[in-house]
C-alpha cells in the first residue's frame, strides 16, 4: 500500500497540473498509491493572503474521492485569526487530517513563540499532525529544520513532519529527529542513500514517504525509496505503513 504523504492540488490557474480530481485519481492509479495526502500549493494564496478559497477547493476534492485524497488545512499563520479560525473549520468540522504551514513561504520562524506556537496548540488539540516545509533556499533561515526542535520540546504531544527532510539540510533534520520523538521526516527530493541514513539513525518506524507532487515526481520519489538499502518490511512502512499510522487511518477516521 502507498500513501503520498507530501502533495500540493489546487484548481486550474492557482497551481500546476493536475487541477481536477479525473486528473489527480489518474496519476494515483498510474503509480499504485491508494492515497495521497496534499494541501494547496503557495500559488493558490488569495489576494486578502489567506488559502480561504484553496482550502474550499480541496474540501470539495474530497468529497469526490474521501478515501484517496487526505487534504491538510493550509495557513498563513501571520493572520492568527483565520489561521485559527481555518484549522477549526477544516480539520474540526471538515475532517482534514492535518495542517500545513510554510515558513519561507509566509516568512514565520517555526519557532516564533508569537506566530507558531497558537497553530501548534490548536493542531495539538484536535489531534492531527503538522506538516512543516524545511530546507533551503530559505527566507531568514526560518525553515531551518533545527528551528522544529523548539516546537517539538515545547509540543510533546504534537506529531511534527518535517517536509523534504531539510532538503540539503537533512543532517541537521536526522539529528532533530533523533532529539524528539515526536518528529517525522518526510522523504521528497533527498538520496536513496540519505533515506536510507535516516532510516539508520531515527528507524524506518519514523520516515515517511511524499513526493511533493507537482513539485516532483511520483514515480521518481517513490523509486528512490526502493532503491534504498533497507529491508523489504522498512520500505513497506515508509511508503504508507508509517502515515496511515500516524494519520489514524485503520482507526476508523
Ligand atoms: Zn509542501
Amino acid at each position: 500500500m502507498i500513501i503520498d504523504a507530501h502533495t500540493h492540488f489546487a484548481r486550474e490557474g492557482r497551481g500546476r497540473p493536475p487541477n481536477s480530481v479525473e486528473d489527480l485519481l489518474c496519476i494515483l492509479d498510474m503509480n499504485k498509491i491508494e492515497a495521497l495526502v496534499t494541501c494547496a500549493p503557495y500559488s493558490s494564496i488569495g489576494k486578502d493572503r489567506t488559502y480561504d478559497e484553496a482550502n474550499q477547493f480541496l474540501a470539495e476534492s474530497m468529497n469526490k474521492a474521501p478515501s484517496r485524497i487526505l487534504p491538510l488545512v493550509r495557513v498563513n499563520p501571520h493572520l492568527k485569526e483565520n489561521a485559527l479560525e481555518s484549522i477549526q473549520r477544516f480539520v474540526g468540522e471538515k475532517r482534514f487530517y492535518g495542517v500545513k504551514v510554510h515558513p519561507r513561504n509566509e516568512a514565520f520562524a517555526i519557532n516564533s513563540e508569537e506566530i507558531a506556537y497558537p497553530i501548534a496548540k490548536a493542531t495539538t488539540k484536535l489531534q492531527v499532525p503538522m506538516l512543516i516545509h524545511t530546507g533551503d533556499p530559505d527566507t531568514y533561515g526560518f525553515a531551518q529544520p533545527a528551528l522544529v526542535g523548539d516546537l517539538a520540546d515545547a509540543f510533546p504531544n504534537l506529531t511534527l513532519i518535517i517536509g523534504h527532510m531539510g532538503k540539503r539540510l537533512y543532517e541537521d533534520a536526522i539529528l532533530v529527529a533523533r532529539w524528539f520523538d515526536n518528529i517525522i521526516l518526510e522523504t521528497s527530493f533527498r538520496s536513496p542513500r540519505e533515506i536510507a541514513h535516516a532510516v539508520r539513525r531515527i528507524g524506518a518506524d519514523r520516515v515517511v514517504y511524499g513526493s511533493d507532487m507537482p513539485f516532483g515526481i511520483p514515480e521518481i520519489e517513490i523509486m528512490k525509496i526502493r532503491l534504498c538499502d533497507i529491508s523489504p518490511m522498512e520500505k513497506d512502512m515508509i511508503l504508507g505503513g508509517n502515515i496511515a499510522r500516524i494519520l489514524n487511518l485503520e482507526g476508523g477516521r
